[in-house]
This record gives structure tokens, sequence and C-alpha cells, in this order.
């Protein structure tokens, strides 16, 4: 007897990020089999990797491990690997760990691999001006921005002092003005009284953008408004400005008045992304196209073109603009995972997927953010009322629900930041694990 005939469906999902997270979710009580692949065993929950590098989370309050949040789903299995090739013609996969290589068959497959950082061709900022994309970076930098304010207050060299306290933070998208404000915050509310030698107030924080607007995709209404709050903060808004290069000690910047260089200790990237490389391992295996970012190209129900038995979701996929924010991510991996369901049962399938936009949303600062939902605008309060509510729905796990509450009480209401600790491998490991990655197989 064809031992197929007894075995399920096999689906494998590539990534354990919102896309992929919510596809196996998806397909709990479906006929099938799940295994789900990710690089590292915790699914991050990105839009609060800010609140880490400044303090007010702890790292495991943003990142629940995935064998935990699928302990009930029963026809769902985890592996720690990094896909490093998708095989179509063989329908299978190869992962690998530290130390160890292995290969994963599939029927169907859905790879929501997201999206990693850009430096526009300049990788060699990366050393410089870390970029906030994985857990990694919110402790390296949150060791940098923390150690700068211990360093300036052992200083005696004004210069050395004033570079010290200088962070500039390139990008004024949501990321960007998360990040400059919660710094500013961080020196004008937090930190003041606790040093002898140095006034945090005296900081500068410098965030950088070669668009002429802050948060351009929410409109000239919030994007004004968030300038405003900005500047209550005492962020410095250098607004038309290009970066055209990044060293230990500082940035090179190009504006109207010409090229300039600003002495910065701490400089955080917040600017650019570009899809991950398997998304172009897939597309030279089917033939597929990829975008400018290198985003795959899919057909309008996500499937890879030629492929009806593979999809790709979320921020690594190329469909109809679409924005890379975690709600497209969700209901694309929702969407692949309905496909699956509807051919398993005999169903039509080919549905294009739709996009319902339910709003974006920035903070600037505590009780202040913008939101736009539908034809609505909110600034202030509201605006960060809604960003509470929205967090917590999507924040996973209740445990982490019920202590981030409780950091966000001590950072908003009170005065503290409780997640300071950042250690001398947290900052200075960046060189050598990325040495350990090049003998990886
Ligand atoms: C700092 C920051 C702030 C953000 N803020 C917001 C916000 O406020 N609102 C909003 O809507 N969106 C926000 N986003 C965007 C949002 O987080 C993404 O759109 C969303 O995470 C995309 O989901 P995804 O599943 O496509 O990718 P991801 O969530 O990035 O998940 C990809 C997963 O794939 C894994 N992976 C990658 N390559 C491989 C491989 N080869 N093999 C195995 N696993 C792999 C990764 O480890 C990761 O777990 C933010 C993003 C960042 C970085």
């Amino acid at each position: 007897m064809d031992e197929r005939a007894e075995q399920r469906h096999r689906v494998v999902i590539v990534g354990a990020g919102f896309g992929g997270l919510f596809a196996t979710k998806a397909l709990k009580n479906a006929p099938v089999d799940v295994t789900l692949i990710n690089g590292t065993a915790y699914h991050l929950f990105q839009p609060l990797l800010y609140q880490v590098a400044t303090g007010i989370l702890s790292e495991g309050e943003i990142a629940p491990p995935i064998r935990e949040v699928l302990k009930r789903q029963r026809n769902a299995r985890t592996l720690l690997g990094t896909v490093t090739r998708i095989d179509p013609d063989a329908r299978k996969v190869t992962a690998v760990a530290p130390g160890i290589s292995y290969e994963v068959e599939y029927d169907s497959l859905i790879v929501a691999a997201g999206a990693s950082q850009s430096y526009f061709g300049n990788d060699n900022f990366a050393e410089f001006a870390p970029g906030m994309k994985s857990i990694d970076d919110a402790l390296e930098l949150r060791g940098r921005i923390f150690s700068a304010f211990e360093l300036a207050e052992i200083e005696t060299d004004p210069a050395a002092i004033e570079r010290l306290l200088t962070f500039v933070v390139v990008g004024a998208g949501p990321t960007g003005v998360e990040m400059a404000g919660q710094i500013a915050e961080l020196a004008h509310r937090h930190l003041p009284g606790q040093y002898h030698s140095i006034d945090p107030r005296q900081s500068r924080i410098i965030l950088i953008d070669a668009l002429p607007t802050v948060l351009s995709t929410f409109g000239d209404h919030l994007s004004t408004q968030a300038l405003r709050q900005l500047h209550r903060l005492g962020v410095e808004v250098e607004l038309n400005t290009k970066v055209v290069d990044v060293d230990d000690t500082g940035i090179e910047v190009e504006a109207a008045g010409g090229r300039r260089r600003i002495e910065s200790a701490t400089k955080i990237w917040a600017a650019g992304v570009a899809a991950p490389t398997l998304s172009r391992q897939l597309a030279e295996a089917t033939g597929a196209e990829v975008d400018r970012a290198g985003r795959l190209k899919v057909n309008p129900d996500t499937t890879v073109p030629g492929h009806p038995e593979i999809y790709a979701v979320g921020d690594m996929m190329s469909l109809d603009q679409l924005p890379g924010v975690a709600q497209v991510a969700i209901q694309s991996g929702r969407h692949a995972a309905g496909q699956i369901r509807k051919r398993l049962a005999g169903q039509p399938t080919g549905q294009p997927f739709k996009y319902f936009d339910k709003g974006s949303l920035a903070t600037i600062s505590r009780f202040s953010a913008v939101a736009s939902v539908g034809r609505f605008r909110f600034a202030g309060l509201i605006g960060w009322l809604l960003w509470l509510v929205v967090h917590l729905l999507y924040l996973v796990g209740f445990k982490n629900r019920v202590t981030a509450v409780m950091h966000w009480f001590v950072s908003f209401i009170g005065r503290g930041r409780s997640e300071r600790v950042a250690t001398f491998q947290q900052v200075y490991a960046r060189r050598a694990l990325q040495e350990y990655q090049h003998r990886l197989p």
C-alpha cells in the first residue's frame, strides 16, 4: 500500500512572526500536520522593540516561546532552524541550526520570513548604528544608550561628554519617532537626579530623515501633530537631510546647506527595510520576480506564480503595494491557511487576498500618540489610549500582557525604567556573532 495514503497533508510554515504564527493558528483542527520552522525559539512582537531598547519592557515580555504559544495546538510542531533553501521540485526545505542541518518535506508551504534592515547599500553603517529588528538589536541599543550616560558621568573632556550625550536616530517613520520620543523621555524625565557630574537634560536627541515630513504615511495632519509633540519633548528634527556616512564617533549628513558632521556616540538606524535572503532564493528556484526591495511578487491569492502549493505572506510578499505592517502579515497568513483548508475540503480556491486596513498608530511619548483609523484621526491622549488597547490585544500571551501593563504603569505613571540591565556581551558581541554565523554550514 502507498505509505503516503496514510499520511496527512503536510504544511511547512517558515517564520513564526505575525504571518507565520497566525497562519499556524488558523490551521488548528484542520486535517493537516503543521511544521513551523523559525530562526529563533520565540515569536517576536517587533512593534515594542523600542521599549526593550529604552528600558521599559524586558525582552521576555515581547518574545514568548513559540512552543508555549502553541502548546494546545496538537497538529503543530515547532523546529528551531534557519531555512536556507527551498526546493520546489522535491517539495522540501533545508534548514540549519547551530551544528545541525536538516530537511523537511511539504505538501503545502507558507513562507513568512519577514524583512531585514536595509542600509541602502551601506552595510558598514550597521556596526556603528544598529537597527531595530531583533532582540539582539534592542539589547545592544539598550546597552549603548544607558552606557552613554554612565560614560558621560565619568568623562572629564567637555567635547567627549557632549558626544556621549548626543543621540541620533535615523529615519522618522513610526520606529524612529517612537525611539527618539522615548530617549527624550529618559533624558528629561527618568534620569535627572540620578547623576552627579552630568545633567541628562543636557542631552541632544536628533531625529533625521531624508523626507520632508515625519510619519509621512500618516498624512499631513498627524504628521504636523507628531512634529509638534516631538519638538515639545525637546527632540531636534532634521528633515530633508540625508545620512552619507557613519562611524564610531559620529555621523555625516547632507542637506540644503551642504555636508556636515554631528558628533555622536549613539546612533540608531530606523530607516529602510529589505526582503530576507530567502525571498531571492525562492524567486530563483521558482522563476518568480522580486520588487526593488527584494520582496517576492505573488499572485493575488498570495501564491508564488506557477506554484499553487507555495504561499509567500507578510513583509516578504509584494502585492498591491501593501505596507509592511503587522495587520497585512496577520491577515495574509490567515488567508493562506484558509486557502489550504479550502483546497483540502475540495472547495474552489484562488480567491484574492483582500486587506482590511484597521488603521495605523505611533506613540511619541507617554500619553501621546497619533492614530489613523478609517477617516478618523486622533492625536494626543486618545491616540495613546488606542495604542494601549491595540498593543494589549495583540501582545501574545496572558502573562506577558499582565507584566507589560505593570511595567507601563511604572514607566508612564511613575518615573521608573526597571529594565536597564545590559551586559558587555550584549553591547560588544555583534562582531563575534557575525564571525560565528559565517562559520555556520
Ligand atoms: C521596530 C519595528 C517596529 C514596528 N512597529 C510596527 C507597528 O507599530 N505597527 C505595525 O503594524 N507594524 C510594525 N512593524 C512591522 C511589523 O512588525 C511587521 O510588518 C511584521 O512583523 C511582519 O510580519 P512577518 O510575519 O511578515 O515577519 P516577522 O514578524 O518579521 O517574522 C519573520 C519571522 O521569520 C523568521 N525567519 C526569517 N528568516 C527565516 C529563515 N530563513 N528561516 C526560518 N525563519 C526565518 C524570523 O526569525 C521571524 O520570526 C514594526 C517593525 C519593526 C522592526
